[in-house]
């Protein structure tokens, strides 16, 4: 039974707009992760490379559309008393943009400011606590083999939503949807 869904952004909740290979070429980072880039350099560059993050991140919030069915799909699951999360490695003002900007609500939103970020687990244990909730009981859905992995992790399932091509990493997934109006259906196949 699940009773507590935690949901990526950019690319699950919202449509794909940040340019990945666009975004590491402004930052000069070409391989690797990003945050922990931003964590092993001295405090001059990492004031750099975050404004630079910011702006691209700022962009995509402000031009940032929702994909089909997002909305409902939320509405629907809190009437059915699931929690609801929102998991990002984006910058917690950018997260901000986009819930004021299409008045979403949850439960709970954790962004990379807040701690140990994806594909850790602790971001889904610390919501699972939250909520008083096992992890096994949680589902996490999002685009980006790092949101199969944390859940994974956590001891949550994990939902890939496929917004193009079929990712060689799609088999780490308990689930696969193409759209989210898919995920009501997903549920009612856990026991
Ligand atoms: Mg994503």
């Amino acid at each position: 039974m699940i009773r507590g869904i935690i949901f990526d952004m950019d690319g699950t909740l919202t449509e794909p707009h940040i340019d990945f290979q666009s975004l590491r070429r402004e930052l000069g980072v070409m391989v690797g992760d990003i945050v922990d880039h931003l964590k092993s350099v001295d405090d001059a560059e990492r004031r750099r490379l975050e404004s630079i993050l910011h702006r691209i991140e700022e962009d995509a919030a402000v031009n940032a559309t929702l994909q089909p069915g997002a909305a409902e799909l939320l509405d629907l699951l809190r009437a059915r008393g699931i929690k609801l999360g929102l998991l990002t490695r984006n910058s917690r003002k950018s997260v901000e943009t986009v819930l004021a900007k299409f008045s979403l609500r949850f439960d709970a939103t954790l962004t990379r400011e807040d701690g140990p970020h994806k594909p850790s687990p602790e971001p889904v244990l610390a919501l699972a606590r939250r909520w008083n909730l096992p992890p096994a009981e949680v589902l996490a859905v999002g685009d980006y083999v790092y949101d199969l992995r944390c859940a994974h992790n956590a001891g949550a399932r994990a939902v890939l939503l496929i917004n193009d091509k079929v990712p060689e990493w799609a088999h780490e997934a308990d689930f696969v949807i193409h759209d989210l109006s898919e995920l009501p259906a997903v549920i009612e196949r856990i026991p």
